[in-house]
Protein backbone atom coordinates (compact mmCIF):
# COMPACT_ATOMS: atom_id res chain seq x y z
CA UNK A 1 0.00 0.00 0.00
CA UNK A 2 1.08 3.43 -0.62
CA UNK A 3 2.30 5.94 2.34
CA UNK A 4 0.45 9.25 2.25
CA UNK A 5 2.61 12.28 1.37
CA UNK A 6 4.16 14.65 3.76
CA UNK A 7 1.72 17.60 4.86
CA UNK A 8 2.71 21.37 3.29
CA UNK A 9 2.33 24.36 5.68
CA UNK A 10 3.48 26.27 2.72
CA UNK A 11 1.03 25.75 0.23
CA UNK A 12 0.99 27.47 -3.65
CA UNK A 13 -2.10 25.25 -4.27
CA UNK A 14 -5.22 25.63 -2.52
CA UNK A 15 -6.63 22.72 0.25
CA UNK A 16 -9.46 21.05 -0.30
CA UNK A 17 -11.60 18.97 2.97
CA UNK A 18 -14.30 16.82 3.01
CA UNK A 19 -15.45 14.30 4.71
CA UNK A 20 -18.27 11.23 4.32
CA UNK A 21 -20.00 9.95 7.42
CA UNK A 22 -19.83 6.36 7.68
CA UNK A 23 -23.37 5.36 8.15
CA UNK A 24 -23.77 2.29 5.91
CA UNK A 25 -22.55 1.08 3.12
CA UNK A 26 -21.53 3.56 -0.08
CA UNK A 27 -24.12 3.72 -2.91
CA UNK A 28 -24.15 5.14 -6.58
CA UNK A 29 -25.40 8.57 -5.29
CA UNK A 30 -22.11 8.36 -2.99
CA UNK A 31 -20.03 7.72 -5.61
CA UNK A 32 -21.43 10.01 -8.35
CA UNK A 33 -22.47 12.64 -6.18
CA UNK A 34 -19.07 12.84 -4.27
CA UNK A 35 -16.68 10.63 -4.78
CA UNK A 36 -15.73 10.91 -8.28
CA UNK A 37 -15.33 14.52 -7.85
CA UNK A 38 -12.79 13.64 -5.26
CA UNK A 39 -10.39 11.39 -7.22
CA UNK A 40 -10.05 13.96 -9.77
CA UNK A 41 -9.95 17.06 -7.20
CA UNK A 42 -6.80 14.77 -5.64
CA UNK A 43 -5.19 16.07 -8.90
CA UNK A 44 -5.90 19.49 -8.99
CA UNK A 45 -5.65 20.36 -5.22
CA UNK A 46 -3.93 19.80 -1.84
CA UNK A 47 -6.54 17.17 -0.77
CA UNK A 48 -7.65 16.07 3.24
CA UNK A 49 -10.58 13.46 3.51
CA UNK A 50 -11.70 12.23 6.25
CA UNK A 51 -13.78 9.73 7.96
CA UNK A 52 -16.46 11.93 9.22
CA UNK A 53 -17.44 9.19 12.43
CA UNK A 54 -18.47 12.03 14.98
CA UNK A 55 -20.87 13.32 12.47
CA UNK A 56 -22.57 9.82 12.39
CA UNK A 57 -23.90 10.38 16.36
CA UNK A 58 -25.59 13.63 15.73
CA UNK A 59 -28.09 11.79 13.81
CA UNK A 60 -27.51 8.26 14.54
CA UNK A 61 -26.70 8.14 18.27
CA UNK A 62 -28.60 5.50 19.99
CA UNK A 63 -27.05 3.29 17.32
CA UNK A 64 -23.37 3.71 16.79
CA UNK A 65 -22.08 -0.09 16.48
CA UNK A 66 -21.64 0.12 13.20
CA UNK A 67 -19.67 2.89 12.75
CA UNK A 68 -15.89 1.33 13.06
CA UNK A 69 -17.39 -1.54 10.06
CA UNK A 70 -18.70 1.13 7.80
CA UNK A 71 -15.66 3.07 8.02
CA UNK A 72 -13.66 0.19 7.11
CA UNK A 73 -15.75 -0.23 3.99
CA UNK A 74 -15.86 2.95 3.10
CA UNK A 75 -11.75 3.63 2.90
CA UNK A 76 -11.93 0.40 1.42
CA UNK A 77 -14.65 1.98 -1.38
CA UNK A 78 -12.33 4.98 -1.60
CA UNK A 79 -9.66 3.18 -2.44
CA UNK A 80 -10.99 1.41 -5.57
CA UNK A 81 -12.94 4.20 -6.64
CA UNK A 82 -9.24 5.63 -7.29
CA UNK A 83 -8.45 8.16 -4.38
CA UNK A 84 -4.88 7.77 -4.14
CA UNK A 85 -2.72 8.15 -0.43
CA UNK A 86 -0.18 9.52 -3.09
CA UNK A 87 -2.16 12.30 -4.09
CA UNK A 88 -4.28 12.77 -1.02
CA UNK A 89 -4.91 12.69 3.12
CA UNK A 90 -7.46 10.19 4.57
CA UNK A 91 -8.06 10.88 8.30
CA UNK A 92 -10.63 9.87 10.92
CA UNK A 93 -12.36 12.44 12.85
CA UNK A 94 -12.19 10.93 16.16
CA UNK A 95 -8.71 10.39 16.30
CA UNK A 96 -8.28 13.94 16.12
CA UNK A 97 -9.39 15.32 19.44
CA UNK A 98 -8.77 19.06 17.72
CA UNK A 99 -11.70 18.97 16.23
CA UNK A 100 -13.40 18.74 19.67
CA UNK A 101 -11.37 21.30 21.12
CA UNK A 102 -11.91 23.93 18.45
CA UNK A 103 -15.85 22.91 18.24
CA UNK A 104 -16.39 23.76 21.72
CA UNK A 105 -14.18 27.04 21.81
CA UNK A 106 -16.51 28.71 18.76
CA UNK A 107 -19.10 27.57 20.70
CA UNK A 108 -18.86 29.83 22.76
CA UNK A 109 -18.84 32.40 20.62
CA UNK A 110 -20.90 31.54 18.22
CA UNK A 111 -25.10 32.74 18.56
CA UNK A 112 -27.52 30.30 18.80
CA UNK A 113 -29.77 31.89 16.34
CA UNK A 114 -26.56 31.57 13.18
CA UNK A 115 -27.67 27.49 13.79
CA UNK A 116 -31.29 27.88 14.21
CA UNK A 117 -31.35 29.72 11.07
CA UNK A 118 -29.40 26.97 9.02
CA UNK A 119 -32.14 25.19 6.31
CA UNK A 120 -30.95 21.87 7.11
CA UNK A 121 -31.85 21.56 10.67
CA UNK A 122 -35.34 22.05 10.24
CA UNK A 123 -35.72 20.24 7.12
CA UNK A 124 -33.43 17.00 8.82
CA UNK A 125 -35.51 17.19 11.94
CA UNK A 126 -38.55 16.55 9.36
CA UNK A 127 -37.39 14.28 7.54
CA UNK A 128 -35.89 11.18 10.66
CA UNK A 129 -38.85 11.53 12.71
CA UNK A 130 -37.94 8.32 13.88
CA UNK A 131 -35.87 9.47 16.56
CA UNK A 132 -35.41 12.86 19.16
CA UNK A 133 -33.18 15.31 17.33
CA UNK A 134 -33.87 18.05 19.60
CA UNK A 135 -30.44 17.66 20.81
CA UNK A 136 -27.61 19.70 21.19
CA UNK A 137 -25.10 17.68 19.42
CA UNK A 138 -27.53 17.95 16.44
CA UNK A 139 -28.23 21.91 16.86
CA UNK A 140 -24.30 22.23 16.30
CA UNK A 141 -23.50 20.10 13.45
CA UNK A 142 -22.69 22.74 11.35
CA UNK A 143 -20.34 24.22 14.36
CA UNK A 144 -18.87 20.71 14.21
CA UNK A 145 -18.71 20.93 10.57
CA UNK A 146 -16.76 24.62 10.87
CA UNK A 147 -14.06 23.09 13.17
CA UNK A 148 -13.44 20.57 10.73
CA UNK A 149 -12.90 22.71 7.71
CA UNK A 150 -11.04 25.67 9.62
CA UNK A 151 -8.66 23.50 11.74
CA UNK A 152 -7.03 23.10 8.01
CA UNK A 153 -7.59 26.12 7.11
CA UNK A 154 -9.00 24.55 3.95
CA UNK A 155 -9.70 27.20 1.61
CA UNK A 156 -12.22 24.98 -0.57
CA UNK A 157 -15.37 22.79 0.23
CA UNK A 158 -17.11 20.64 -2.23
CA UNK A 159 -20.21 21.15 -2.27
CA UNK A 160 -23.82 21.20 -3.89
CA UNK A 161 -26.27 24.72 -4.42
CA UNK A 162 -27.74 22.67 -0.95
CA UNK A 163 -24.69 23.17 1.57
CA UNK A 164 -23.59 26.41 0.74
CA UNK A 165 -25.70 27.81 3.95
CA UNK A 166 -23.43 25.81 5.70
CA UNK A 167 -19.78 27.17 4.70
CA UNK A 168 -21.89 30.70 4.43
CA UNK A 169 -21.99 29.93 8.25
CA UNK A 170 -18.09 28.71 8.54
CA UNK A 171 -17.64 32.37 6.87
CA UNK A 172 -19.38 33.82 9.49
CA UNK A 173 -17.83 32.25 12.41
CA UNK A 174 -14.62 33.05 11.17
CA UNK A 175 -14.56 36.41 10.65
CA UNK A 176 -16.12 36.79 14.12
CA UNK A 177 -13.51 34.76 15.38
CA UNK A 178 -10.42 37.22 13.98
CA UNK A 179 -12.39 40.26 14.42
CA UNK A 180 -12.81 39.02 18.64
CA UNK A 181 -9.31 37.92 18.75
CA UNK A 182 -7.69 40.86 16.58
CA UNK A 183 -5.58 38.11 14.31
CA UNK A 184 -5.92 36.78 11.18
CA UNK A 185 -5.60 33.37 12.58
CA UNK A 186 -8.48 31.35 9.84
CA UNK A 187 -9.24 31.88 6.28
CA UNK A 188 -12.64 31.95 5.00
CA UNK A 189 -13.68 28.95 2.87
CA UNK A 190 -15.15 29.36 0.06
CA UNK A 191 -17.33 26.55 -1.72
CA UNK A 192 -16.42 24.49 -4.52
CA UNK A 193 -19.28 24.41 -6.33
CA UNK A 194 -20.33 20.82 -8.30
CA UNK A 195 -22.40 19.77 -10.41
CA UNK A 196 -23.20 16.43 -9.78
CA UNK A 197 -25.59 14.21 -12.50
CA UNK A 198 -29.19 12.75 -11.59
CA UNK A 199 -28.84 9.54 -9.87
CA UNK A 200 -32.19 8.47 -9.23
CA UNK A 201 -32.76 5.48 -6.51
CA UNK A 202 -34.64 2.38 -7.88
CA UNK A 203 -37.97 3.56 -7.21
CA UNK A 204 -37.69 7.10 -8.62
CA UNK A 205 -37.24 8.97 -5.37
CA UNK A 206 -33.84 10.14 -4.28
CA UNK A 207 -30.86 7.46 -3.64
CA UNK A 208 -30.85 6.56 -0.10
CA UNK A 209 -30.24 3.56 2.47
CA UNK A 210 -33.18 4.46 4.47
CA UNK A 211 -35.81 4.16 1.07
CA UNK A 212 -34.18 0.75 0.36
CA UNK A 213 -33.46 1.59 -3.18
CA UNK A 214 -29.73 1.61 -3.56
CA UNK A 215 -27.13 -0.18 -5.71
CA UNK A 216 -24.31 0.02 -3.58
CA UNK A 217 -20.68 -0.02 -4.46
CA UNK A 218 -20.46 -3.50 -2.36
CA UNK A 219 -22.84 -5.17 -4.80
CA UNK A 220 -22.06 -8.05 -7.00
CA UNK A 221 -22.35 -8.04 -10.66
CA UNK A 222 -25.72 -10.25 -10.28
CA UNK A 223 -26.62 -8.44 -7.07
CA UNK A 224 -27.05 -5.69 -9.78
CA UNK A 225 -28.58 -7.49 -12.75
CA UNK A 226 -31.23 -8.51 -9.85
CA UNK A 227 -32.22 -5.13 -8.80
CA UNK A 228 -31.82 -3.41 -12.43
CA UNK A 229 -34.03 -6.25 -14.39
CA UNK A 230 -37.10 -5.52 -11.85
CA UNK A 231 -37.21 -1.94 -11.30
CA UNK A 232 -39.50 0.77 -12.32
CA UNK A 233 -40.00 2.05 -15.96
CA UNK A 234 -41.89 4.74 -17.52
CA UNK A 235 -45.40 3.94 -16.58
CA UNK A 236 -46.84 4.52 -20.00
CA UNK A 237 -44.78 1.37 -21.16
CA UNK A 238 -47.55 -0.92 -20.28
CA UNK A 239 -47.09 -3.41 -23.42
CA UNK A 240 -44.15 -3.87 -25.87
CA UNK A 241 -45.34 -1.40 -28.33
CA UNK A 242 -46.61 1.54 -26.16
CA UNK A 243 -43.86 4.41 -26.76
CA UNK A 244 -42.26 5.70 -23.90
CA UNK A 245 -40.46 8.91 -22.55
CA UNK A 246 -36.89 8.37 -21.58
CA UNK A 247 -37.18 11.49 -19.57
CA UNK A 248 -39.05 10.05 -16.77
CA UNK A 249 -37.25 6.97 -16.64
CA UNK A 250 -34.42 5.64 -14.05
CA UNK A 251 -32.76 3.38 -16.48
CA UNK A 252 -31.88 6.33 -18.90
CA UNK A 253 -31.15 8.08 -16.14
CA UNK A 254 -28.46 5.45 -15.28
CA UNK A 255 -27.89 5.12 -19.26
CA UNK A 256 -26.21 8.73 -19.34
CA UNK A 257 -23.83 7.57 -16.34
CA UNK A 258 -22.58 4.75 -18.30
CA UNK A 259 -23.53 4.17 -21.56
CA UNK A 260 -22.16 5.70 -24.79
CA UNK A 261 -23.50 8.93 -26.79
CA UNK A 262 -24.79 6.55 -29.42
CA UNK A 263 -26.38 3.82 -26.97
CA UNK A 264 -28.08 7.20 -25.37
CA UNK A 265 -28.97 7.70 -28.49
CA UNK A 266 -30.51 4.11 -29.23
CA UNK A 267 -32.16 4.24 -26.56
CA UNK A 268 -33.96 7.79 -26.53
CA UNK A 269 -35.30 6.85 -30.04
CA UNK A 270 -35.99 3.12 -29.42
CA UNK A 271 -38.45 3.58 -26.65
CA UNK A 272 -40.03 6.91 -27.80
CA UNK A 273 -40.70 4.96 -31.22
CA UNK A 274 -41.27 1.22 -29.23
CA UNK A 275 -38.62 -0.40 -31.31
CA UNK A 276 -36.76 -1.37 -28.14
CA UNK A 277 -38.30 -2.97 -25.26
CA UNK A 278 -37.25 -1.99 -21.71
CA UNK A 279 -35.72 -5.65 -21.15
CA UNK A 280 -33.54 -4.60 -24.36
CA UNK A 281 -32.25 -1.48 -22.60
CA UNK A 282 -31.77 -2.30 -19.16
CA UNK A 283 -29.38 -5.56 -20.62
CA UNK A 284 -27.47 -2.63 -22.21
CA UNK A 285 -27.43 -0.97 -19.48
CA UNK A 286 -25.95 -3.85 -17.98
CA UNK A 287 -23.38 -3.86 -20.19
CA UNK A 288 -22.10 -0.35 -19.61
CA UNK A 289 -22.60 -0.62 -15.96
CA UNK A 290 -20.10 -3.70 -15.96
CA UNK A 291 -17.67 -2.15 -18.28
CA UNK A 292 -17.73 0.60 -15.35
CA UNK A 293 -17.67 -1.20 -12.27
CA UNK A 294 -15.78 -4.59 -13.17
CA UNK A 295 -12.46 -3.33 -12.49
CA UNK A 296 -13.42 -1.23 -9.40
CA UNK A 297 -15.17 -4.45 -8.04
CA UNK A 298 -11.69 -6.49 -8.43
CA UNK A 299 -9.89 -3.67 -6.82
CA UNK A 300 -12.02 -3.88 -4.09
CA UNK A 301 -11.79 -7.78 -4.14
CA UNK A 302 -8.10 -7.63 -3.34
CA UNK A 303 -7.85 -4.09 -0.92
CA UNK A 304 -10.36 -5.97 1.22
CA UNK A 305 -7.91 -8.76 1.85
CA UNK A 306 -5.75 -6.76 3.44
CA UNK A 307 -8.00 -4.79 6.04
CA UNK A 308 -5.26 -4.05 8.15
CA UNK A 309 -3.46 -1.76 5.31
CA UNK A 310 -6.43 0.06 4.89
CA UNK A 311 -6.12 0.98 8.45
CA UNK A 312 -2.22 1.83 8.25
CA UNK A 313 -3.19 4.36 5.49
CA UNK A 314 -6.09 5.97 7.88
CA UNK A 315 -3.40 6.11 10.48
CA UNK A 316 -0.57 7.07 8.78
CA UNK A 317 -3.20 10.48 6.98
CA UNK A 318 -4.30 11.00 10.25
CA UNK A 319 -0.65 11.43 11.48
CA UNK A 320 -0.13 14.25 8.87
CA UNK A 321 -3.29 15.92 9.33
CA UNK A 322 -2.91 16.10 13.06
CA UNK A 323 0.58 18.28 12.35
CA UNK A 324 -1.33 20.59 10.44
CA UNK A 325 -4.14 20.87 12.68
CA UNK A 326 -2.07 21.16 16.06
CA UNK A 327 -0.33 24.42 13.80
CA UNK A 328 -3.54 26.42 13.86
CA UNK A 329 -4.56 25.48 17.03
CA UNK A 330 -1.82 26.65 18.74
CA UNK A 331 -2.52 29.88 17.50
CA UNK A 332 -5.63 29.14 18.51
CA UNK A 333 -5.12 28.95 22.47
CA UNK A 334 -2.48 31.86 22.07
CA UNK A 335 -5.03 34.30 21.16
CA UNK A 336 -7.68 32.88 23.18
CA UNK A 337 -5.02 32.94 26.04
CA UNK A 338 -5.39 29.58 26.83
CA UNK A 339 -1.37 28.91 26.65
CA UNK A 340 -0.28 28.64 30.44
S1 LIG B 1 -37.17 1.54 -23.11
FE1 LIG B 1 -35.58 2.07 -21.65
S2 LIG B 1 -35.85 4.25 -21.26
FE2 LIG B 1 -37.74 3.51 -22.24
S3 LIG B 1 -39.10 3.05 -20.52
FE3 LIG B 1 -38.04 1.15 -21.11
S4 LIG B 1 -36.26 1.06 -19.79
FE4 LIG B 1 -37.03 3.14 -19.73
Amino acid sequence: MNKPKEPSNHRTIERVLSGMRPTGRLHLGNYHGALQNWVKLQNDYECLFFVADWHCLTTDYADPKDIRGNAENMLIDWLACGLDPKKCTFFVQSWLKVHAELHLLLSMMTPLSWLERVPSYKEIRQQLTDRDLSTYGFLGYPMLMTADIIAYNANRVPVGEDQVAHIELSREVVRRFNFLYKKEVFVEPKPLLTQTPKVPGLDGRKMSKSYNNCIYIYDTKEEVRKKIMPAITDPARKRREDPGHPEVCIIHDYHKLYSSAEVCAWCEDGCRTAKIGCVDCKKKLLEGMDAFWDPIREKRAEIAKHPEQVWEIAKSGSEVAKILAETTMEKVREVMHLKY
